[in-house]
């Protein structure tokens, strides 16, 4: 996986201010549920070099967690309506930055987008039931059960009302990059 020079930057500048945005909530949730604040310096283990106002460790440890949960069900939320105005598994897995993931697992990046939506593809339910990720689709109002990139979108487990546009013209591009 080649990523440009240029996009690693927007990345660290997109991850120094989430830093600086989750540092704002779990401090506003500590005050707000009526909490402390204390110094912690701006370096570990620097006094000298200033201080800022920080959670303590129990505060931080819950309100980071609480934020973490609410976090991934937005990431779940946006990747229903990624999927809901048409945008394909492997755009919304360079979009999430899965790149190195799926490099890691040795699956496509569509692939860690999918696993990332639907959970686990070893999990005992995902074993029993199988795995799908539900969105509605706006041509035929139908409420899909997403199976993944790999899925031929033709399948009528999917759910989409006969006719629907969005369906034929899902598998007309699944269809052309299977190279059929
Ligand atoms: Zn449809």
């Amino acid at each position: 996986v080649s990523i440009s020079k240029a996009e690693l930057a927007r990345r660290e500048e997109r991850a120094r201010i989430a830093d600086s945005w989750l540092w704002r909530a779990v401090t506003g949730m500590v005050t707000e549920g009526g909490g402390q604040l204390v110094p912690r310096p701006v370096f570990r283990g620097r006094e000298d070099l200033g201080t800022v106002r920080d959670a303590g460790p129990a505060d931080g440890l819950a309100a980071a967690r609480a934020l973490e949960i609410a976090a991934r069900l937005k990431v779940q939320g946006y990747i229903r309506d990624a999927r809901e105005e048409g945008m394909g598994w492997k755009r919304i897995g360079e979009l999430l930055n899965l790149q190195r993931e799926a490099e890691r697992q040795d699956i496509t990046v569509a692939d860690a987008a999918f696993d990332l939506a639907a959970g686990p593809r070893d999990s005992n339910w995902a074993m029993t039931y199988g795995r799908t990720f539900r969105w509605d689709c706006a041509s035929c109002g139908q409420k899909i059960d997403d199976e993944g990139p790999e899925s031929w979108p033709g399948d009528f487990r999917h759910g989409h009302g006969t006719g629907c546009r969005r369906l034929a013209a899902e598998v007309r591009a699944y269809n052309r990059q299977a190279g059929a």
